[in-house]
């Protein structure tokens, strides 16, 4: 057995939805992700286009974990890692630009990644559920009752 397969993997349902599942458990999803690559370029290439008010930097497409899947997802379905993950960000300001940014992920990615689904997960199984307040709150339809939670 690869290194590799001692870790969560993701593989194309028939429906082409990329499934997250445990080690060992390959019938009962992790969790599901369903998701598109925007654009695969000749030379194993993933190029995701982006529009932002705020312009990225290297260190948001360092810790993407949106790319870190992107990552795994590809290596599991093509037998290869890609070579470079690109971001062409559409900068929104005054003097609308375009830059781009380009990252790299190894296992030491994915292990950051799988650990971080697992806590998570836990947390959901065991009903741990706190705020975390973000540009995504203003159309959630639980905002009420989250703001008025004390911790209990
Ligand atoms: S308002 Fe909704 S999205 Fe925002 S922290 Fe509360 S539950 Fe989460």
């Amino acid at each position: 057995m690869s290194k590799l397969q001692t870790w969560p993997f993701f593989h194309r349902t028939k429906n082409a939805h990329h499934v997250l599942t445990e080690p060992g458990n390959g019938k009962d999803p992790l969790v599901e992700i369903e998701d598109i690559i925007d654009f695969i370029e000749e030379g194993d290439v993933i190029t995701e286009f982006k529009t932002s008010s705020q312009m990225m930097n290297e260190w948001d497409v360092d810790e993407s974990l949106q790319l870190t899947i992107y990552n795994w997802a590809y290596e599991k379905l093509y037998g290869r890692p890609p070579v470079a993950l690109k971001v062409i960000d559409f900068v929104k300001s005054r003097k609308p630009k375009l830059i781009t940014l380009e990252t790299k992920r190894d296992p030491t990615s994915y292990k950051r990644l799988f650990g971080l689904v697992s806590h998570v997960l836990n947390g959901i199984r065991q009903r741990i559920f706190f705020p975390r307040v973000g540009f995504w709150c203003k159309d959630c339809e639980y905002s009420g009752p989250c703001q008025s939670w004390q911790g209990n």
